[in-house]
């Protein structure tokens, strides 16, 4: 596929609950290699459309394109397996799981024996998950995160639980991340260093559609940005040109 392509395409995807229009018609582009921001204010459907993009909620109508490929009536983990991965906005790490067990309990070709044995209180791996185990331990390298091992993540810090929601998502090798909100519960100390991974991992090639409320991470991080109101797209573009926009100033950047 040449780079030119865009890696999703959202045509004209609505999503109601009830009466309620909470995507109402957006159509949005993701390019490959770029951090694309998903801006607006709350209650605007930024979490409903990842989560349509996703396949965790089925649209009421309209088409996602991912890879070229026809998905809007895919299920979830079948999204995820063609690379289109999400994290959630509220942390939803397993407390009582190590850090360690979080991620292989993430990943795609593990038939569930670790969480089993992870419930059962055993700490153990099959054989083969030897090869999970050395993945996961690479993110947790990656991440500084490697004294954690062991530890239950319910006692992490907000901004450590993050990252292991980022990572439980990098063990299913996406091409396309969809972070909801990475940074929010995160201690402003640690914003910076989980930006700073992000930018790696675009760099790398890592394709990421983030929804963020910091303007000065959307700044740092997201081009082009996508601003949606009311369950609509009132604007794209690169952050410094829609600041200039009196529309979305008033809707967003003003309050
Ligand atoms: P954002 O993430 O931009 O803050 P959401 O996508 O969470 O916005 O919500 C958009 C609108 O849809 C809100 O009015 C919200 O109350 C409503 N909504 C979201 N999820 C549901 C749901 N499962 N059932 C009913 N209404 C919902
Ligand atoms: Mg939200």
């Amino acid at each position: 596929m040449p780079l030119s392509e865009p890696m999703l395409t959202a045509r004209d995807v609505h999503r109601h609950f009830e009466g309620l229009h909470a995507v109402d018609g957006v159509s949005i582009e993701v390019m490959p290699g770029r951090i694309t921001g998903l801006i607006g204010p709350n209650g605007a459907g930024k979490s409903t459309l990842m989560a349509v993009l996703a396949g965790t909620l089925p649209a009421s109508s309209g088409t996602v394109i991912f890879q070229g490929e026809d998905i809007t009536r895919m299920p979830a983990y079948q999204r995820a397996r063609r690379g289109l991965v999400r994290t959630f906005q509220l942390p939803s790490e397993f407390a009582q799981l190590t850090v360690l067990e979080n991620l292989m309990v993430a990943a795609p070709d593990n038939r569930g024996e670790s969480l089993l044995g992870a419930l059962l209180g055993k700490r153990y791996w099959m054989p083969d998950e030897e090869r999970l185990v050395a993945q996961a331990r690479g993110l947790l390298k990656r991440f500084g995160m490697s004294a954690k091992e062991s530890d239950y993540a319910g006692t992490l810090s907000g901004g450590q639980k993050r990252l292991v929601e980022i990572m439980r998502a990098l063990m299913l090798r996406p091409r396309l991340l969809l972070l909801d909100e990475p940074m929010s519960g995160v201690h402003p100390s640690i914003v910076d260093e989980i930006a700073g991974y992000l930018e790696t991992l675009r760099d790398e090639g890592l394709t990421i559609l983030m929804v963020e409320h910091e303007l000065h991470m959307v700044d740092r991080l997201c081009d082009p940005v996508i601003v949606m109101a009311q369950g609509r797209v009132i604007g794209q573009g690169g952050m410094a040109a829609l600041r200039k926009q009196r529309e979305i100033v008033e809707a967003y950047l003003v309050g």
